[in-house]
């Protein structure tokens, strides 16, 4: 692993006060936070949304599986935690391709009895490594509802048809009554123009990364039945406090279940 070369995961514990980062990551988040001073309240209105999605897939559609691609380093409450509260029997899979996450991981397996949670070290551009892996099928009943999570990572992959291709790949053998939620970087002109700059900062630390806007984003959940309200900004997708209509600072989320 190379500490001198920024790396998403990183740059994203930094953005979140975290310590699992270098000076690299620190440099290329103070970069990109120069461009849109407001990152840190994105990262935080996207895990609240992790949280009351996983609350709600739980509650009110029954699921209990996770496949989580794209974890990132562990901070409280992950996934597995959020879900368990409610139904610790819930398995969770958390896949990153990112080293320093992978050496993080243990924070991760703190399942509660009833369930399990696993670590696979593997790459969402290469959908066959996770579905074939020893982990998952150790973790997941694939005969059972799945709801595969790809929170904040599918704008690190830019070619659209290339992004949607994986999604499909991943959710093809999950059954029916399995979800699908995604959260993306949004396009600038339809929410706030500082995250263009925010983009082209990503780019210039050698990190791919595209903005999507809303129709693209709902393009990803083609032939699911979107649940309410559909796309929108993760702090409006099921709120439980009030939302600043002015606020711009928001990623593009949806949650679909497959028919
Ligand atoms: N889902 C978490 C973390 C988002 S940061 C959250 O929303 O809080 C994006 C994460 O995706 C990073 O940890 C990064 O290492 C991971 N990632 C980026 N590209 C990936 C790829 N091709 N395969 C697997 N993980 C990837």
């Amino acid at each position: 692993m190379r500490s001198d070369v920024p790396h998403p995961a990183r740059i994203y514990d930094y953005l979140l006060g975290g310590k699992d980062n270098f000076e690299a990551d620190r440099a290329a988040a103070d970069e990109v936070v120069r461009h849109i001073p407001t990152l840190p309240r994105y990262t935080r209105s996207n895990r609240d949304f992790m949280v009351r999605m996983a609350r709600h897939l739980v509650r009110g559609h029954g699921i209990r599986q996770f496949l989580d691609v794209g974890t990132g380093l562990p901070t409280s409450p992950n996934l597995h935690e959020a879900a368990q509260e409610i139904a610790p029997e819930t398995r969770v899979l958390y896949v990153d391709n990112d080293p320093i996450v992978l050496a993080h991981a243990r924070a991760l397996l703190t399942s509660a009895p009833e369930g399990r949670t696993a670590y696979l070290d593997a790459d969402l551009r290469d959908p066959a490594s996770i579905l074939e892996s020893a982990e998952l099928r150790a973790t997941l009943d694939l005969a059972r509802p799945v709801a595969l999570t790809l929170i904040a990572v599918l704008h690190f992959v830019p070619d659209l048809a290339e992004a949607r291709s994986y999604v499909r790949a991943l959710l093809d053998p999950l059954p029916p009554g399995s979800a699908l939620t995604i959260t993306m970087a949004p396009d600038p002109d339809e929410t706030d123009p500082t995250v263009g700059a925010g983009a082209d900062a990503y780019r210039a630390q050698g990190i791919p990364f595209a903005t999507r806007t809303r129709a693209e984003v709902e393009g990803f959940f083609t032939g699911l039945d979107l649940v309410e309200p559909g796309v929108t900004r993760t702090e409006h997708w099921h709120p439980d406090r009030p939302v600043d209509l002015d606020d711009r600072h928001w990623m593009y989320a949806g949650v679909a279940l497959k028919p």
